[in-house]
């Protein structure tokens, strides 16, 4: 490699480490959007003059019909359906890294990896973990994809011996890598790609639809380590570097994602977190009565209630009721209320969720706080108004050790004076568990799409 394409690969390098650190605040995420586009466009350029690459048609063709179909499937996908987009993205990158350590080990002279007669023992490790982490990649990510896109059920998947087996898979797995090394079988590759799928697949079915962010995020992180070990197959430093980004900053968000949901971070890798067993998730619909109010009385009792602790969640995302909050938020102000928003770590389908839509609808980043700076604002607000939220306001995290979700941290909604919540009908969150909160004395359901119920408070708050 010249010193120019060195050099090269340094800037794109700092263009990624930009990108992070833009994507870490709403404000500065669409800077760092655009550094991460620059860093690859400048990562790809000068990957195509490295004198490794010999071929020029294949790959730009590739890139172009990659490039189509992604342009294509991120203009279409909603902003709900972000997760399961991502979940896909990642099952890529381990197949991705599969496929290049398949390509290895069959044309290793193309790699320049041999020595002798035989592959270098060193690009046999690498290869091996590259195709190990990869398919486990692979095949955890088509689960998460599933249970997110409804294709399966997001209750956790349990049977007995789960762990033995999965510890048996792992120690099978390693040996085989060993065996590999020395071996350099074509038969045990494919054997421990095998079983590497199947361990994927049984690390994420027992968990639960709750633990879902944290799984996602996990995969994010797999899918970097895949990144590294194409990179050092492919002795390539950018992608090592930016694999190894990836990892990282998926582990740490998968570290914050466990302490917000009070999980282990050993239990997420080892695939059997949510000691609680799903069997008692109750779900669907409850046949005792809640009581209901109207837009009206939501209107009433906000304008001449002193605080409001506005609690969106997922249905805000899916009605897109953003601008009409932001309307109602504007009016409320006007008429002297103290509005703020309280925001659950894993509120919506993605981290962050919220927040960009909240950014998108120009509610101020001061009006904005987290669950541990707010929960005990709740206790003195007259209004706790929950738009499309459920699980994250649920107390069965608190009170019933059998529920999935036992242990998250909730927001403490039931203690304002009055809780609307705002829903179409009874069904239950994403977890599955029936919310107690509907059938007390101070609760209030405001049925209906979050955006017309929404529209409909803004014009009794205006009339
Ligand atoms: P939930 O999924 O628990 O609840 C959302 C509620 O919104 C539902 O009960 C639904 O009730 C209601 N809703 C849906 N559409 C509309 C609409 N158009 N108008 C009004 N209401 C609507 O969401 P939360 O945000 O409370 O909790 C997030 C859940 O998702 C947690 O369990 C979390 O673990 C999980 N998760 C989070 C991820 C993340 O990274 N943030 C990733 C993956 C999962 P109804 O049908 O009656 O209207």
């Amino acid at each position: 490699m010249s010193n120019f394409q060195a050099i090269a690969f340094l800037i794109a390098a700092i263009c990624f480490i930009m990108a992070l650190r833009g994507l870490s605040h709403p404000k500065s995420a669409r800077m760092g959007n655009k550094f991460g586009m620059w860093g690859m466009a400048l990562a790809i350029i000068t990957t195509f003059t490295l004198p490794v690459v010999q071929e020029y048609i294949w790959a730009p063709v590739a890139i172009l019909l990659g490039g189509f179909v992604g342009t294509r499937i991120a203009k279409s996908v909603q902003m709900t359906q972000m997760p399961q987009l991502v979940a896909g993205f990642h099952s890529l990158v381990g197949m991705a890294a599969v496929l290049v350590a398949a390509s290895a080990f069959l044309d290793p002279n193309s790699f320049g990896i041999v020595e002798g007669e035989s592959i270098k023992a060193a690009s046999l490790i690498e290869m091996g973990l590259g195709a190990i982490i990869g398919a486990i990649t692979f095949s955890g990510s088509i689960v998460a994809f599933g249970k997110l896109n409804g294709n399966i059920g997001s209750a956790a998947k349990r049977f007995k011996g789960q762990h033995k087996l999965n510890a048996i898979l792992g120690i099978a797995i390693l040996l085989l890598l060993v065996m590999f090394t020395s071996s350099q079988s074509g038969s045990i590759f494919l054997l421990m790609i095998l079983l590497s799928f199947i361990i994927g697949y049984l690390l994420i079915i027992p968990i639960g639809g709750a633990d879902m962010p944290v799984v996602v995020s996990m995969l994010n992180s797999y899918s970097g380590w895949a990144a590294v070990g194409i990179g050092f197959t492919l002795g390539n430093t950018l992608l090592i570097i930016t694999g190894a980004l990836v990892g990282s900053s998926g582990a740490i968000l998968s570290y914050i994602m466990c302490k917000a949901m009070n999980r282990s971070l050993f239990n997420v890798i080892f695939g059997g977190f949510g000691t609680a067993e799903s069997e008692s998730a109750e779900g669907g619909e409850d046949a005792r009565v809640a009581k209901t109010g109207s837009p009206d009385d939501a209107a009433f009792i906000m304008k001449n209630a002193k605080s409001v602790i506005i609690v969106p969640g997922y249905g805000m995302a899916v009605a897109q009721a953003q601008h009409a909050v932001r309307e109602m938020l504007d009016i409320l102000t006007k008429e002297g209320v103290d509005v703020k928003f309280a925001i659950h770590p894993v509120a919506g389908r993605m981290p962050g969720h919220m927040n960009v839509l909240l950014a998108e609808a120009n509610v101020p980043y001061d009006l904005v706080y987290e669950l541990e700076d707010i929960n005990r604002e709740f206790a003195q607000a007259d209004v706790a108004l929950v738009i499309g939220a459920n699980d994250i306001t649920n107390p069965a995290a608190k009170d019933d050790p059998k529920s999935p979700i036992y242990g998250m941290p909730i927001l403490d909604v039931e203690k304002a004076k009055t809780v609307f919540f705002m829903k179409r009908g009874m069904a239950a969150g994403y977890a599955g568990v029936q919310n107690e909160l509907f059938f007390k004395d101070n609760t209030l359901m405001l049925f209906g799409d979050a955006k017309k119920v929404t529209e409909e408070i803004v014009k009794a708050l205006e009339d």
